[in-house]
């Protein structure tokens, strides 16, 4: 049990201060005896004793050199012996005080072990299984006269080493876990900052390896419900592992939703609404055991909320920039664009020109055909002019029955022919037949005015042109100034 790693530098040290440990006790126990008796009962245990100055001595010594060396930072608590140390001298002493003898005295080690498992939580409980152990181990070898000095050290060091390697695991064990807390909360904040799915994900590569304890790992998600998985991202290989050893397991995983592991690869799925998320690493962690599904797990939980958060903020951006009856922007995200277009001509030093639309006569159209026709005339025309303009213009519903248009790069004349030309295809066809009629403003930036003034201009335009009989684009005159 528990030596799964490798011994290191800090197993042979615990193992060495074990076995102090149990020179420290024998003689102990002696000593204590032949006090309450008058006579030294254990010959073996003094001899043993001999053997602590050595050993702890050794210890020290090579601990020393140690932290010297290399910042010896992985050393089991010391804490832990000298805790034990300090209870079996107590019970050691309290029992010559009142005289105790053999069978009593045997028990007098049970009681800091009940004491630190009732009172203490579950590393105390593991300390003092080690005080009941040891000094169990301890009084039986006191008590046979036969046992040489020989036995009883190698009775101890072999229990030594046996606990040394259970403590040095356990320790090791804790300490990763305490990691991988450490990591995961911060991880937990992370992902909920997360702004950009899945750009902002890849910088997290080292944080989220570091969290699940391995040396690579993969994540893979679905656009659809009905889509197959497909790699998000491979950290820090971008193809790993390949789709071939991948085969059907991340798949299975998700529909089963849970955690599958071959000694190859684990698999960990999480799903929330339609989004849905699967953590691949390998089989084993960073520190060679086995990767834990429920850490995968929860990784995964926290990659699949920060992908849903995603989808529903940029779901709610969208939907509060788009015009709800013709889908093309809203007034919101016209000043947007226009904000950053005047910026943008400001900077480049190149046109910019807006032009506002109005039905010609919509109120009536609305009374004969009916509202939901009117409707119907709206969205038409608005699937239709932005099927006729550039991918970089923009156009928006202004309200009503008037449209906006961004032209980026677009001078008087060139959004004159423009817009002129959809005038003339018209804003569509009543039941009738007949052609409906709008009009239009256009207003050139002229290198200095606020968006609202050039918007202002724009509308005065289309004043112009309805003023001077309707389905006509009016251009503003350039202003004096502009160069
Ligand atoms: P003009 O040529 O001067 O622009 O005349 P007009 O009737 O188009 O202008 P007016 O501003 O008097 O009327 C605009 C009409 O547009 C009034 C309203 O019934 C209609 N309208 C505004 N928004 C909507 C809409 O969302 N759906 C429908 N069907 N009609 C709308
Ligand atoms: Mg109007
Ligand atoms: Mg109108």
């Amino acid at each position: 049990m528990g030596f799964r790693t490798e011994p290191s530098a800090s197993s042979v040290a615990l193992s060495l201060r074990a076995v102090a440990l149990g020179y420290v006790v024998l003689p102990l126990f002696a000593l204590a005896a032949g006090l309450n008796d008058g006579r030294v009962r254990s010959w073996p245990a003094l001899w043993a004793g001999a053997g602590l100055l050595v050993t702890l001595g050794g210890t020290h010594l090579l601990d020393r050199r140690r932290v010297r060396r290399a910042r010896y930072r992985e050393f089991v608590p010391s804490r832990a012996f000298l805790q034990v140390t300090t209870a079996i001298w107590a019970m050691a002493l309290a029992g010559v005080a009142f005289g105790l003898h053999g069978g009593t005295f045997l028990l007098l080690p049970v009681l800091p072990f009940v004491v630190l498992s009732v009172l203490g939580n579950r590393t105390m409980t593991r300390r003092g299984m080690l005080v009941l152990v040891a000094a169990l181990g301890t009084e039986t070898a006191v008590q046979l006269p036969a046992f040489s000095a020989f036995w009883a050290t190698l009775l101890f060091s072999a229990t030594a080493l046996v606990l040394a390697g259970v403590v040095d695991e356990v320790v090791r064990a804790s300490r990763r876990a305490v990691e991988r807390n450490r990591h995961l909360a911060a991880l937990a904040t992370d992902t909920s900052a997360l702004q950009d799915w899945p750009q902002d994900l890849t910088e997290l590569g080292p944080r989220l390896a570091r969290a699940m304890d391995v040396e690579r790992f993969a994540v893979l998600t679905r656009p659809a419900r009905r889509d197959p998985l497909e790699r998000v991202f491979s950290w820090p290989e971008p193809e790993w592992p390949s789709w071939e050893r991948l085969g059907t397991m991340p798949q299975q995983s998700l529909e089963r939703m849970r955690p599958l592991s071959t000694p190859a690869l684990s698999v960990a799925p999480a799903r929330t609404g339609t989004a849905a998320v699967v953590v691949v690493t390998p089989g084993t962690s960073a520190h060679g055991v086995r990767v834990e599904p429920t850490l995968l797990s929860t990784v995964a939980a926290l990659l699949v909320a920060a992908l849903s958060r995603n989808r529903l903020i940029s779901g709610l951006v969208e939907a509060a920039e788009t015009d709800q009856l013709t889908g093309v922007a809203n007034r919101r995200r016209l000043f947007e664009a226009l904000t950053h277009e005047v910026a943008r001509a400001r900077r480049s030093r190149r046109p910019l020109t807006v032009a506002m639309i109005d039905l010609d006569h919509f109120k009536q159209y609305n009374d004969t055909f009916g509202h939901s026709a009117g409707d119907d005339l709206l969205q038409r025309f608005a699937l239709r002019t932005t099927s006729r303009v550039r991918a970089q213009d923009l156009v928006a519903r202004y309200g009503g029955e008037e449209f906006c248009l961004v032209l980026p790069e677009t001078d008087g004349d060139g959004a004159m022919s423009l817009v002129d030309g959809l005038r003339a295809g018209g804003a569509g066809t009543d039941r009738l037949g007949r052609r409906v009629t709008f009009s239009a403003g256009l207003a050139t930036w002229d290198g200095n005015e606020s968006v609202e003034e050039l918007v202002y201009r724009a509308d005065a335009s289309l004043y112009r042109a309805k003023a001077a009989g309707r389905d006509r684009v009016a251009a503003a005159p350039a202003a004096p100034a502009a160069s």
